[in-house]
């Protein structure tokens, strides 16, 4: 009997009991959370994109939008191309189930592409998931960019969380409903920072008060679509004293995807 015991205590509860793929039902391998490594290599990766929005494009350049009028934001980081099927699958079980072991996969995954993307620059040192207005986070219960926040710092050790530091006015109509340069517009003044400190005037104390000043932002989302929300929170940081903002996110929208 205590052989056997000695041989249990060995085994890892993974090996043991292993959970099995969320997409194909197949066991998944010990160091995955959720997903098969089949899964994770058939998954719409990013591959080339504008090199600032990072919009899907077939060459690694900038986009005609990015060329024109350049968003606030320095760069936007995705692991994959937002499309029906898979992805979309996971991230509204990001969005329903606060407990989503698809939430820690998925950033997971993410944390690897944002490692690869800072090799050779310094990794932003706060972190601001992308808020909820008051009323959306009562009825939905929690947010999803907190959560995937939440596991990358588990992988970045100096990068920290900012929760509730920017608040989010509340929308006058359905985004979904309008078109991308009504988007566009509808979003410029959606966020704030709390205590106004975007409005104070440039004292001592503001500075102090002030835990974004000068310092290099990374905005997480969960899917960046036309941009709007990502670039007006992006503004909001910047004016706030941010010295420049990044934009995590697991997924990306295409062209095909964005209304005009
Ligand atoms: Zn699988
Ligand atoms: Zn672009």
């Amino acid at each position: 009997m205590e052989l056997f015991l000695g041989a249990i205590s060995t085994i890892s509860p993974l090996t043991l009991l292993p959970g099995n793929c969320s997409l194909c039902l197949q066991p998944i391998q010990p160091q995955n959370h959720c997903l098969c490594n089949l899964c994770i290599s058939e998954l719409p990766w990013l591959k080339t994109q504008c090199q600032r929005c990072a919009t899907p494009l077939n060459h690694n350049k900038l986009c005609p939008d990015c060329q024109q009028n350049p968003p606030p934001y320095r760069r936007c980081i995705a692991a994959f191309e937002y499309q029906k099927g898979a992805i979309d699958k996971l991230i509204l079980d990001i969005k329903t189930n606060p407990h989503s072991p698809e939430a820690t996969q998925l950033s997971n995954l993410l944390s690897d592409v944002i490692s690869l993307a800072y090799q050779d620059s310094a990794m932003p040192t706060i972190m601001i998931p992308v808020p909820l207005h008051w009323r959306k986070l009562l009825m939905r219960g929690f947010n999803q960019s907190t959560n995937i926040a939440s596991s990358l710092s588990r992988k970045f050790n100096n990068t920290v969380i900012l929760d509730n530091t920017c608040l989010r006015r509340a929308s006058s109509s359905p985004q979904h409903l309008k078109s991308r340069s009504e988007r566009l517009r509808g979003m410029r003044n959606a966020f704030r920072m709390r205590n106004n400190i975007d409005y104070e005037p440039d004292t001592k104390a503001n500075r102090t008060n002030n835990p974004i000043r000068g310092k290099s932002v990374a905005i997480v989302d969960d899917v960046v679509t036309s941009g709007a929300t990502a670039g007006s929170l992006a503004s909001t940081l910047i004016k706030a004293g941010a010295k420049h903002v990044d934009i995590w996110c697991i997924a990306r929208t295409g062209w095909h995807i964005m209304s005009d």
